[in-house]
């Protein structure tokens, strides 16, 4: 839903909260002072940051099934244990079994839809850095594509299916193959859900998106983030341009130990740096979220991760794309990396609320246009330096563009300018007291990931 407010100063602005417009601004010297417009430093933000909706997005969410979901991750839990360095023969416990049975539950999938996804084991040698014989094991995930008229561009998210015992004490715990690790939380909720994306876009999506979706389901995550670490490299060793590299990792507690309860908010990590394309893509989480899923709320969170801990969206982050991680707004420690990390215990219906807005997040970045990562800034020398002129290269398939602009105390934007077609834009602003970015926007109405501008320095660690 975009507002248009007419007469709003000479810009055609999109005004997204009570920030006054500025008045008709005029070069400095050449007439009347024009006052600066004041930011508001994030009261009354509108989230939505005029993104559009999609009904087609809309109808694929309401297929997403708490149900499905549980019967999935019921399947996961039945091997016992999911450990990476398991059994792999067996056909009914450890991991061998379990990626087997992903493998034909996707490839069930994509028969349904003639064929649209394309399942593979995606292998990799990997060296166990945390062991201490540091062993070089075959990392194994399982990868659903669907390709989008790009091939060149794709959109990941994944959850990983090992699991582990690594809190049970000992060392040795983490290495522990043949106990039982149901992980029904930690990560089978994620991969649940990222099947059932997997599901819901084969039936919604058959003929795919403009860009290539990528569904991961990981192996070796609680060994050292080694499968999302293998494809990051992968993808980007083989040329793809990586639009976003997100992970559902625990998504289905709700009680956490002390009796607090909640079912209605997520959180969303993201890597500085504050405008990196990582905290770009958590801003857009966060509007997707208001915009499609108003029932969940998005909690940002403007880290990479929790205290101590990791998730598969740190290996592209490391790599300077942008990466989330989706994670339950309380965690019970009681029941993670534990035999009591049980299916029951898992809310369904709260990982299905996630999952749907997974879905709406992946169907609308893969149905935009790429990143106008070429845009530039630089002082207008005109207006004696108080303006801006902003540029960036056309992007395929971009029907126009927006300027976005915030407090640079702000959590995320506090307006959108649409600029048309053009891709030079006179700011009448002071570009050194806000964050400047620009976004593209599609015929369909998606809009890109923002780019700032000028572009930050990023200094992945
Ligand atoms: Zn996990």
């Amino acid at each position: 839903m975009r507002l248009r407010i007419a007469g709003c100063g000479s810009l055609t602005a999109v005004l997204l909260i009570g920030i006054a417009c500025a008045p008709a601004a005029t070069p400095s010297g050449a007439g009347r002072a024009s006052t600066p417009v004041r930011f508001s430093a994030g009261s009354a933000l509108d989230l939505r940051m005029g993104l559009a909706h999609d009904a087609r997005i809309t109808a694929a969410l309401a297929q997403i099934s708490a149900d499905t979901i549980r019967v999935t991750d019921s399947m996961l839990v039945s091997f016992g244990t999911r450990h990476t360095m398991s059994d792999t023969l067996s056909v009914t416990r450890g991991i061998g079994a379990a990626r087997r049975w992903v493998h034909s539950t996707l490839s069930r999938y994509s028969r349904d839809c003639g064929g649209c996804l394309r399942i593979e084991y995606d292998t990799a040698t990997v060296v166990v850095e945390r062991h201490p014989d540091k062993p070089a094991i075959m990392n194994v995930n399982v990868l659903a594509w669907l390709p989008g008229r790009d091939t060149s561009r794709v959109v990941v998210i994944g959850g990983h299916y090992d699991s582990c015992v690594c809190a049970a004490g000992g060392a040795m715990a983490r290495f522990d193959t043949s106990a039982n690790a149901p992980g029904a939380d930690d990560d089978g909720s994620g991969t649940s859900a990222v099947i059932e994306l997997a599901r819901v876009f084969a039936r919604a999506f058959p003929r795919g998106f403009d860009a290539t979706v990528v569904l991961a389901l990981y192996s070796g995550e609680e060994l050292g983030l080694l499968g999302s670490t293998a494809l990051a490299q992968r993808l980007h060793r083989s040329g793809y341009r990586v639009v976003a590299g997100m992970t559902d990792d625990i998504i289905g507690n709700v009680v956490a130990d002390d009796g607090r309860v909640d079912s209605t908010s997520v959180r969303v990590f993201s890597g500085d740096p504050d405008n990196g394309p990582s905290r770009e893509l958590a801003r857009l989480v966060w509007g997707l979220g208001a915009t499609y899923t108003p029932e969940l709320e998005v909690v940002p969170v403007f880290r990479l991760d929790r205290v101590g801990r990791g998730g598969d969206h740190a290996p592209f982050w490391r790599l300077g794309d942008a990466g989330v991680r989706f994670t339950e707004r309380l965690e019970n420690y009681k029941r993670q990396h534990l035999p009591t990390d049980r299916l029951e215990d898992v809310n369904f219906g709260y990982v299905a609320r996630i999952a749907r807005l997974n879905a709406a997040v992946v169907a609308s970045l893969a149905s935009a246009p790429a990143t106008p990562d070429s845009a530039r800034a630089r002082r207008d020398a005109a207006s004696g330096g108080q303006y801006w002129r902003l540029a960036w290269k056309p992007v395929p398939g971009a029907h126009g563009y927006e300027v976005l602009l915030r407090a640079t105390t702000s959590p995320t934007y506090e307006r959108v300018i649409d600029v048309g077609a053009d891709t030079t834009y006179l700011l009448r602003e002071q570009l050194d007291d806000a964050w400047g970015a620009v976004r593209a926007v599609g015929s369909n109405g998606h809009r890109s990931i923002a780019a700032v501008v000028p572009p930050p320095t990023f200094v992945a660690r």
